[in-house]
């Protein structure tokens, strides 16, 4: 095993029988020199900093209707919000004042006809706070949307694939929905000069283990600035409701694997890592993770903003709480990195 974890670090990539093996390894000690190798290769890369970005929920508005969401369309039982521009630049603000360098603007997925509202809202960001990053979170959209956001001053952009095999990625999403649309916006984005983040959930219902091979695969080969990856939830007015969650180790053991693979790439340890255990955020960044994405949102807004059960917006995993989450980094020799946390030499 140690000769194969070897390789991935020396070479950058394995054959799906390695990265097999490296799934499915049960030695305890064999895991624990995977992780060892990962931290080694994030902190040559990033020291023991870690990065922070604000998060903002903008919108739990969705035309989508996604199975494993809490915000699905679908879902009657979402009472729904849009954050005014007011309360978005309120937020950035307060965000400012912390220290946050990067602004993540998340939300559902909105129609095309109020893509230049958005694109407003990030002109009206770029320029109070030119030196920060302006990240979105926003969906699928045409090649106009995503040119006219980037016109206007995004810098980066959140699309995770999900899956890459085409008939789970047909389980997990309505008809209409494709794979190929997905993989399309996703090169469009890289196209246009966007800093690009694709990813997957953990132990979504359906899923194999091969399909997580191809996601390897496809991400190895994708190059994505950024990695998401988090275990999957479920939410309990969606159809997947009864399905147990992913596992915090598997996703750890992701980390590790895609650390070794893309060493500069920025790889959050997740808000659903947090959720599922007390120490899920600090065994991501022990498994190469560099990034931890603090919720910035307005606080009555937090809990509508359930894309899954139990969600953690509070505490350390909120801005007002970044004293916690630095006094939790200190216990395993980490610190925060505020500086604005771009990939490496873009
Ligand atoms: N509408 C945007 C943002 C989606 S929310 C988009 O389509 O990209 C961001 C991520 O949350 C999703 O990409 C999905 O991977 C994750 N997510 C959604 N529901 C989840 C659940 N039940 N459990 C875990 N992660 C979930």
């Amino acid at each position: 095993m140690k000769d194969l974890i070897d390789q991935l670090r020396a070479k950058h990539k394995l054959t799906p029988e390695g990265y097999r093996a490296l799934l499915t390894m049960r030695d305890s000690q064999d895991v624990e020199y995977l992780m060892e190798q990962a931290r080694e290769v994030a902190q040559a890369q990033f020291g023991k900093g870690i990065f922070v970005r604000g998060l903002i929920e903008l919108t739990n508005v969705c035309r989508n209707d996604c199975l494993y969401c809490g915000i699905r369309r679908s879902n009657s039982n979402v009472s729904r919000y849009t954050l005014t521009r007011e309360q978005v630049l309120d937020c950035c603000e307060q965000g400012f004042e912390i220290g946050f360098r990067t602004f993540v603007l998340q939300g559902g997925e909105w129609g095309e006809e109020r893509s230049t509202w958005i694109a407003e809202l990030i002109r009206d960001i770029r320029q109070r706070w030119p030196e920060c990053a302006i990240t979105l979170s926003l969906g699928e959209h045409t090649r106009e949307t995503y040119a006219m956001w980037r016109e206007a001053g995004a810098d980066r952009y959140l699309l995770r694939h999900e899956t890459h095999n085409k008939r789970l990625y047909s389980l997990l999403h309505p008809e209409g929905m494709t794979i190929q649309h997905r993989l399309q916006c996703l090169d469009c984005l890289k196209e246009l000069g966007f800093q690009v983040g694709a990813g997957i959930m953990v132990g979504s219902p359906f899923q194999s283990l091969n399909s997580i091979v191809e996601d390897i695969m496809y991400l190895v080969d994708f190059k994505p600035h950024m990695i998401g990856i988090g275990p999957f939830i479920p939410q309990h007015d969606t159809p997947f409701s009864r399905f147990p969650a992913g596992s915090v180790d598997m996703t750890a053991r992701l980390y590790a694997i895609l650390r070794l693979a893309l060493p500069q790439a920025l790889i959050p340890s997740t808000t659903a890592m947090a959720t599922l255990s007390p120490d899920g955020r600090l065994r991501g960044i022990l498994a190469g993770a560099n990034v931890v994405m603090p919720n910035l949102s307005p606080a009555d807004n937090r809990a509508k903003y359930a894309l899954y059960d139990n969600k953690a917006s509070f505490g350390a995993e909120s801005a007002q709480g970044i004293n916690k989450l630095a006094d939790e980094l200190s216990l395993i020799g980490y610190h925060i990195d505020w500086s604005r946390g771009d990939f490496p030499n873009t």
